[in-house]
Formats: structure tokens, sequence, C-alpha cells
């Protein structure tokens, strides 16, 4: 099948930066596609039109491609089956103005949502009638499923798990299989799909603290198995943390300071530190390479994971930000509300010993 993964603009608030890093989600669904034959493209509408803003009627500025550019590429790459990114509820509306716009170019073509939002709320999504399905939870199973089955008139796959679809007027949720245990079974994210030089020219990767450019983004974990109430982490996946390990997070990083000259990271991780042995494998191994690389964790690590010697350890493999996420300065508000498991005493030794570094 002809398959297109678009990354909607975004509708940024009064004090948002303009961002723009590779969608590393849509890069993994990409590559599981392309590695079963499928024909694959990635449009990310952010990075195509990055200079782009349009004022939206609610005060908001629409940062990226227009619906005459999206259309455009469709009609150019003629898709069979469009999947469409939704990280944030905050930004549904342009993901749904995506959906519109494929189905307007061409109704025959095949629209699937997935990330955070459809993967909380299925049925609302599939209120719209220009979303034929939903993927619930990680996505590279699912949306395969999909596009084998589509191919031989399966409107739904054999195993329907993670699949949200209208049925003879009532929405159908199949909830997700168990989630993918070996991570490395998963071949690299396919940024060979992706306008990687223009990622490198705008320079606005996730937050404002890079030092270094070229600077991107690596994902190499999922799942946690707190259970913060704010957080939304285990809508898409799930509550066990799962790894690639070290040697397969090397190849990427490898396959990115040699192909690419990238000089710094952003772990993309919600955890990046939850398997302190993995980590620390991690960080010899990136000393042992002795390339001049820096890198960060804009997402935050779990400080109950970390100890002084890991932090040397990742400094001296060239980590100099880290995001310690505290929440609140109450235990009781923390324990009672946010339902975090981190002990406060330990937070002031730990930000003394990360500020010596
Ligand atoms: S520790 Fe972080 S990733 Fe895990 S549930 Fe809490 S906020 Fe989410």
């Amino acid at each position: 099948m002809r398959v297109l993964l678009i990354q909607p603009p975004v509708d940024l608030f009064d004090d948002d930066e303009k961002q723009s890093m590779p969608p590393l989600g849509l890069a993994y669904i990409a590559a599981a596609l392309e590695q079963a034959g499928h024909e694959v493209a990635i449009l990310d509408c952010v990075v195509a039109a990055f200079q782009h803003l349009r004022l939206l009627l609610d005060g908001r500025l629409r940062h990226g491609l227009e619906a005459e550019g999206i259309t455009r590429e469709l009609r150019t790459f003629r898709p069979q089956l469009v999947g469409v990114s939704n990280l944030f509820s905050a930004q549904s509306e342009a993901a749904h103005d995506v959906c519109r716009l494929v189905k307007e170019t061409d109704p025959a073509t095949v629209t699937v949502m997935g990330g955070a939002h459809p993967s909380a709320v299925p049925g609302e999504v599939l209120t719209d009638p220009h979303v034929d399905y939903v993927v619930q939870g990680e996505g590279e199973s699912a949306m395969l499923r999909l596009a084998n089955a589509l191919p031989h008139g399966r409107r739904v796959p054999d195993d329907p798990a993670g699949l949200a679809y209208r049925d003879d007027g009532a929405i159908r949720v199949c909830p997700p299989g168990p989630p993918l245990a070996d991570l490395d079974s998963l071949p690299l994210p396919a940024r060979h799909l992706l306008p990687m030089r223009h990622y490198f020219r705008y320079r606005a990767p996730h937050g404002t603290v890079v030092r270094r450019h070229p600077c991107t983004n690596v994902i190499t974990s999922r799942g946690c198995p707190a259970r913060c109430s704010f957080c939304s982490i285990h809508t898409v996946w799930g509550r066990r943390f799962r790894w690639h390990s070290a040697n397969r997070v090397l190849q990427e990083i490898d396959h990115l300071v040699n192909d690419y000259g990238v000089r710094e990271i952003q772990f993309e991780d919600d955890n990046l530190t939850l398997n302190k042995p993995r980590i620390r494998e991690i960080c010899r191994m990136i000393i042992d390479r002795r390339y001049d690389l820096l890198w960060t964790t804009p997402n935050g690590v779990a400080t109950w994971s970390l100890d002084e010697d890991l932090l040397a350890l990742m400094r001296r493999a060239g980590c100099y930000h880290i995001a310690i996420a505290v929440e609140s300065g109450s235990q009781e508000t923390l324990d009672r509300l946010i339902h975090k498991p981190l002990d406060l005493r330990k937070v002031p030794p730990l930000v003394r010993a990360a500020r010596a570094l």
C-alpha cells in the first residue's frame, strides 16, 4: 500500500516557541511499514513550512503548512492509507482538519488517527466522519496489520487489537494487545524519509536548552510503572517499562553521528534512567566511543532512579542538563493528589550533586 504519515501543523498558544523536531513516533511506524514492503512517505507539516504562521479565530497561531500545501502533497503522493499523529488534546483541531483534507482530496483514502489523544478518547475522535480508524497505544503493529489487510478487501484485520472503528453505525473499540516486549525487534526510525537537513537548519528542538547543532532527538524506552494522576503516558506506552538495549541505542547514536554529523542529542524518554544498569552501559559506551557529543533529557528523569555516581557517569558521557520533574514542593500533595513515587528529601542532595559536576 501507499501510506502517508502526517504530522499536522501545530496551534501555538501565546508564549509557545516555534519548535520542530523529527516526529519519531511516525518514523518508527514508517520503518515497520517499509520493512514489510509498503511504500511510505512522511509529511511533517511543521518543518515543511517552518516560517509560516496564521492567526486563528481563538487567538492561537497555526504553525506550518496550509491546506493548499497539504492537498498538493496528497495529490502528488496519492496515498491509499493516511496516518495522522495527534499527541495532545489541545492540538486535535489541526489533526481533524488534516483528516478532512484527506477525504476532500480523495474520499476513498482511508484515514487513521493515532497518538495520546485518540488513544485516550477513541470514541470521541470517531464521531468525526473524516476519521475511519483510531490506533490506540503504540502504532507499529496495528498500522501494519491494517495496511496488510486493506489491500485484500478486509476492512478489519483478523487481529483487530488496538484498533477502533465504526461498524454499522456503532463504534467498536478493540483494546490494544500486550505492548511490544522487545523494542530491539523494531528497525531504526526511518529518518531517511524526513527532511533532516531542514530540522538542523531551523535549529528549533525541544525546549530552550541547546548548546550545539546539529541537535536531534532519540527515544530509547517506552512505558512507566508510576501512576502520576496527571500523566497520560500509559494510554500510549503502557505501564511496563521496556527499552532498547545499550547496543541498539549506540547503533542509533553511531548512525546519527556518522551519517548526520549530530553533535547533541535530546533523549526524549519519559524515564531514561529507570533501568540503571542499562543507562550505565549506555554512558560507558558513549565514553568509549570518544564522541564529541553532548546530551540532555528534556522530558525529565525519574528522581528515584538517580544517585550521585550515576550523575557523575552521565556527566562524563556528555550530559550537561537534566530536567528533574518534582511537580510539587509538598510531600502530601505528591502522595495524596499526584501519586508520584518521589521522596522530596532526596531532591536537594541530588540537585547539589548535579550542580557540582
Ligand atoms: S513518572 Fe513521569 S512518565 Fe511516569 S507516570 Fe509519572 S509523570 Fe508520567
